[in-house]
């Protein structure tokens, strides 16, 4: 059964995909996407740290109810209520030149701030339609004519709506010494959120503790030319408004029209340790299947091959295991195996199995190796293909199959590293849509 958790992450995906404005062609450069894929959170709409944020930023901070019923009249309990927070980071190629920048933000950086406001505005307008169209009430908070900012006592001017609290609300991480929120693809991301009313599970916040992934190492108050972060105070708007502002009138580079662009310093977001990803490790637990995953599971399994075009017959978004695949490699246990990696949150991140393939003598067939977007790059997939491939070879295994398909080219390229090697299409190849297909022989 499609979950809803499965439609709203698909169209996130579909609307960005879509967008003909994510690129640099202002600075004749259309074919450099100007962000990355966007990872996900979703925080409950009764999550009482909305009733913190009205103390915390000011009474004018909306709750997602609020929010709800600026558009709706009918609004249903809080906590059916969904808050989804999507983060774009910045490319690697805009961070590299952004740390190569001396005391003035690169073009990619002034470009992809300046060009935010519209690209996003499409962007929401197009999720909008897109989950209402699936049935699915929505409201995006900056959309909203009641969008006002205002003087807040603890934070100075802030919005009705705050993207960051509501990204760390939404489990994607936590806060740095320069007020930016580091999240799992780094401090060098921008935000946008979506209340919906929908039945998917709330992330958790990554920790209690506002700062945990922050470990003050103090890199981005050394690049800050205008001293407006602190360890003893952190961020001072004022003194980064500032600058900017100067920076603005002073050094505004000619071959960059000017227009409507908000300038973005950003000098403080690259070239940091916490650029790319969290400076702490996040501690991921890997065990063997429970019943209670298989709704995870299948989401992560749905998304994954949504992402990369694979939503269709003949690949294992229709596998009819899918749905209890606790039961399948229950079923079986002596031949068949599947461990999942979890987070502290009790989130499934990322899972891996096999089953025996009788077509191959001793082999084992390397079955749903996926990890969820936001926790790529970090090295959970290497990890779990060894622990699937210990387990094989204590089995008895001598070599393992899989099928892929050429969509999935990190999949390809990281399987090769692996050493798997590629082979023509057997015929007993299993997926019809599938069109890669590698095998490893296990040193014994
Ligand atoms: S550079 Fe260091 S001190 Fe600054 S936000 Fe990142 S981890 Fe925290
Ligand atoms: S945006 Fe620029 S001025 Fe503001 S804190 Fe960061 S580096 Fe300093």
């Amino acid at each position: 059964m499609i979950s809803q958790k499965y439609t709203v992450f698909n169209a996130v995906q579909n609307c960005f995909d879509s967008l003909d404005t994510n690129n640099f062609a202002v600075l004749g450069r259309r074919e450099d996407p100007m962000w990355e894929s966007p990872i996900i959170g979703v925080a409950a709409g009764d999550d009482p740290y909305y009733d913190f944020l009205k103390e915390h930023i000011g009474p004018f901070h909306w709750t997602p109810a609020e929010a709800f019923a600026q558009k709706y009249e009918d609004v249903p309990d809080p906590g059916k209520l969904r808050v989804i927070s999507i983060a774009f980071p910045q490319t690697a190629a805009t961070k590299v030149m952004q740390m190569q920048a001396g005391a003035f933000p690169c073009d990619n950086w002034l470009v992809s701030r300046g060009e935010w406001e519209p690209l996003i505005r499409s962007f929401c307008l197009l999720l909008q339609k897109e989950l209402e169209r699936n049935g699915i009430r929505c409201v995006c908070p900056e959309l909203l004519s009641g969008m006002t900012w205002k003087r807040s006592e603890k934070l100075g001017l802030a919005s009705s709506w705050s993207q960051r609290h509501t990204a760390y609300a939404a489990g994607l991480g936590t806060f740095g010494l320069s007020d930016g929120l580091i999240t799992r693809r780094g401090i060098a991301v921008r935000f946008t959120s979506m209340v919906i009313e929908a039945d998917i599970p709330a992330y958790g916040r990554v920790s209690e503790d506002p700062y945990a992934w922050c470990t003050r190492c103090g890199a981005c108050i050394r690049r800050c030319p205008a001293d407006a972060i602190s360890s003893e105070s952190g961020h001072d708007k004022e003194a980064c408004s500032a600058f900017e502002d100067y920076c603005v009138e002073n050094f505004w580079p000619e071959h960059i029209e000017r227009g409507n662009y908000i300038f973005g310093c950003g000098l403080c977001q690259a070239g940091i340790p916490c650029s790319d990803r969290p400076p702490v490790r996040e501690e991921i637990t890997y065990r063997q299947i429970r019943p209670s995953d298989n709704a995870q599971l299948a989401d992560l399994v749905r998304i994954s091959l949504g992402a990369n075009g694979l939503d269709i017959p003949g690949t294992a978004f229709f596998d009819p295991c899918l749905e209890d695949l606790y039961a399948f490699y229950q079923e079986n246990p002596r031949d068949r195996y599947y461990i999942v990696a979890e987070n502290p949150q009790g989130r499934i991140v990322g899972g891996i199995g096999f089953d025996r393939f009788d077509r191959l003598e001793d082999c084992a067939e390397l079955q749903k190796l996926y990890v969820a977007a936001d926790f790529r790059r970090m090295r959970i997939a290497s990890r779990l293909l060894l622990k699937m491939e210990k387990e094989a070879a204590k089995r008895g295994y001598k070599r393992i199959y899989l099928e892929t398909h050429s969509n999935l080219q990190p999949a390809l390229k990281f399987y090769e590293r692996a050493g798997y090697v590629n082979i023509p299409r057997p015929e007993y190849a299993v997926h019809e849509t599938m069109d890669q297909f590698l095998i490893k022989e296990m040193l014994q």
